[in-house]
Formats: C-alpha cells, sequence, structure tokens
C-alpha cells in the first residue's frame, strides 16, 4: 500500500496543513510519499523530508507550477499516480480545486473531506453541514480523498529522508494565470492560527470590528466572522467561518455577537474551547459555547481587551 501525499504550500513555506494531511495518511499505511509540485521549491521539499512518517519527497520544480493552476497539477499527480493506492491532498482551495480532476483523470470517485480513518478502505466525513458524520467504505483500487485538515494534528519531525525530482513540466494549454489579489495581514492565517476571534451581525458594522482587533493583537488571534456580518458588508469574505465560510478548529474560539446558527456551527463546532458573548441567553451559541457570557458586546469587549 503506497501513498501519495499532494503538499500544500505558497512557493515560500510549506503549510502546517501538509503535515495534517500526513498523520492522516499515517493511519492508513506507512509507505508516504510527499510530492511538492511549484518554482524553487528546494526549501519546501526540505521542509517536507522532516515530517514524520514521510518516507519519500517527490519534487517537480518548474515554472509551469509556479501558481499550482489546477489543469497542469492535476495532470502531473496522474501522470505519477502509478502504484499509489491512495491520494490525499487537504481540502484547501487548492485541493478541492485538484483532486476532482485527478479523481476524473483516473475514472474514480473521491471522498472529500474525510475527518478520521476507520480503516484503508473506510473513512469518516461530515454529511448535512455536519449534522451527520457518515462512514463511507471504498471498494476502488486507487482511493482519492481530500482531508479536512483541522479533523488531524500536526505530525512530529524526523530526520530528513530522500528528496528526488521529476523531471515533468506538463504545460497549461487551456488556461493562463492572470493575477492573484491577496488580503496582507500580519496576523495568522483564519484556518491556522490558535485562537480565532468572529464577529457576526451583533457588531452591527464594519467599523466596529476594531473592537476585536485590539483583543486579537494581544491574543495572536485571527479575525473571523459569520455569514450574516459579510453579507451585510461588515467585513470580506475570505473572513467567513462556517459551512461556505471556512473551516477552523482553533485551540480558542471567541464568537461576539454571533446566535450560532447551524451553518457557522459547521465552521467552528471542533473548535478546543468555545467562548460566546451574546446579549441573548437563549442565543444556540450558548449550546455548544464551553464558557458564555450574557452581556453586551459593546460594554464587555473594551473591558475584555484592557483585562488581557
Ligand atoms: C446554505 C447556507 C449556508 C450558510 N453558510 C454560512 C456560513 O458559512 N457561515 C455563517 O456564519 N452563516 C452561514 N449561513 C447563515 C446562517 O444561517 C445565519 O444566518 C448566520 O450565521 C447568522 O449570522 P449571525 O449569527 O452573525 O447573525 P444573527 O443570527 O442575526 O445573530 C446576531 C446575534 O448577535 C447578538 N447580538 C446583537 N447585538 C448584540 C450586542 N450588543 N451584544 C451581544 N450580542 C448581540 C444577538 O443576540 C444575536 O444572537 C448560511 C445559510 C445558508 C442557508
Amino acid at each position: 500500500m503506497k501513498i501519495l501525499v499532494i503538499a500544500d504550500h505558497d512557493n515560500g513555506a510549506l503549510k502546517p496543513e501538509t503535515s495534517k494531511v500526513v498523520n492522516a495518511a499515517s493511519k492508513i499505511g506507512s509507505d508516504i510519499t510527499v510530492l511538492v509540485a511549484g518554482a524553487n521549491v528546494a526549501e519546501i521539499a526540505n521542509s517536507a523530508a522532516q515530517i514524520a512518517g514521510v518516507t519519500n519527497v517527490i519534487v517537480a520544480d518548474d515554472a509551469v507550477y509556479a501558481q499550482q493552476l489546477a489543469e497542469n497539477t492535476a495532470d502531473l499527480v496522474v501522470e505519477l499516480a502509478s502504484g499509489y493506492s491512495h491520494i490525499l491532498a487537504s481540502a484547501s482551495t487548492t485541493g478541492k480545486n485538484m483532486m476532482p480532476r485527478v479523481a476524473a483523470l483516473l475514472d474514480k470517485s473521491q471522498i472529500s473531506e474525510i475527518i478520521a480513518v476507520v480503516d484503508e478502505n473506510t473513512f469518516k466525513r461530515p454529511i448535512y453541514a455536519g449534522n451527520a458524520i457518515a462512514t463511507v467504505q471504498s471498494n476502488e483500487d486507487v482511493k482519492v480523498l481530500t482531508v479536512r485538515a483541522s479533523a488531524f494534528d500536526v505530525q512530529a519531525s524526523q530526520g530528513a529522508v530522500a528528496i528526488n525530482s521529476v523531471d515533468s513540466a506538463v504545460a497549461n494549454t487551456t488556461t493562463e494565470f492572470v493575477s492573484v489579489e491577496q488580503t496582507m495581514s500580519e496576523r495568522p492565517e483564519l484556518t491556522a492560527a490558535a485562537v480565532v476571534i468572529s464577529g457576526g451581525r451583533g457588531m452591527q458594522n464594519g467599523e466596529n470590528f476594531a473592537l476585536l482587533e485590539g483583543i486579537a493583537d494581544k491574543l495572536g488571534a485571527a479575525i473571523g466572522a459569520s455569514r450574516a456580518a459579510v453579507d451585510a458588508g461588515f467585513v470580506p469574505n475570505d473572513m467567513q467561518v462556517g459551512q461556505t465560510g471556512k473551516i477552523v478548529a482553533p485551540n480558542l474560539y471567541i464568537a461576539v455577537g454571533i446566535s450560532g446558527a447551524i451553518q457557522h456551527l459547521a465552521g467552528m463546532k471542533d473548535s478546543k474551547v468555545i467562548v460566546a458573548i451574546n446579549k441573548d441567553p437563549d442565543a444556540p451559541i450558548f449550546q455548544v459555547a464551553d464558557y458564555g457570557l450574557v452581556a453586551d458586546l459593546f460594554e464587555v469587549l473594551p473591558e475584555l481587551e484592557k483585562a488581557l
């Protein structure tokens, strides 16, 4: 049983999701190869080689993979797929774009967003916005899996294993990279942050999110939002947590002025400790909260910041 894990990176650094996907892979078997596709990714390959459980690393280092476009990266994965029984990538934007193409090209059914490995053929994945967990058994000879990285821990380190280059540069003939617009922030990335503080409709407007910023600065937290806050234009869409936003599972999640709709819970209920601040004692968020504060956020947020 040979397992191929597709590394998640931004050409600058390996993302922690890769280590978590290796953790998932290690529950399937012990022969784990990591593929690093990108441009100037030697350092990233080095980092991948030091994730505990990885047996070897393959690097496809070429300008054609600089943007990791799904179209040609999927072709590369298929080119290398022979002999692997499992192909895994994180259910990140990149993985969700690429892996269905890999599955289709291999004529396999993808199993998406697994949160647990039961055995080499059987996996658990959330359905109905996380309200039920399906146990899925696959008869495919090659399993194409995306992994909800937040459900797995980061692996420990090991002494670096062998890194081999592949001389494959699949040109992209159908699509062209035009530009990327990135939100630059000093704060940790929402999906990787150990602490997340999110604001909802109760924040009333975008300016009031400054009340969360002071606390986030003190806690080294990322700032998230409910969909209602995003739809109302308080904050940009990339801050949305939930079923149609980002899935987070930090050590500490602070929900401020968020009612706790199931679609929001789908994105944060696996957080280790949940704190809710809401003026309505009957708000559903209190049903999942470890600590609840029934209070007006405009009174308690400045106090909390001062106390911190
Ligand atoms: C298909 C689909 C997908 C969806 N995906 C998502 C998703 O990904 N993420 C998501 O978040 N939602 C999602 N939603 C929307 C979801 O159903 C809710 O509408 C949304 O989460 C509500 O956001 P909210 O809690 O900020 O707003 P509300 O439900 O309006 O809650 C605001 C809360 O703020 C409290 N509040 C008000 N003022 C104060 C104050 N001064 N101090 C303290 N508390 C105060 C209120 O008591 C209330 O509980 C989705 C919906 C659908 C149908």
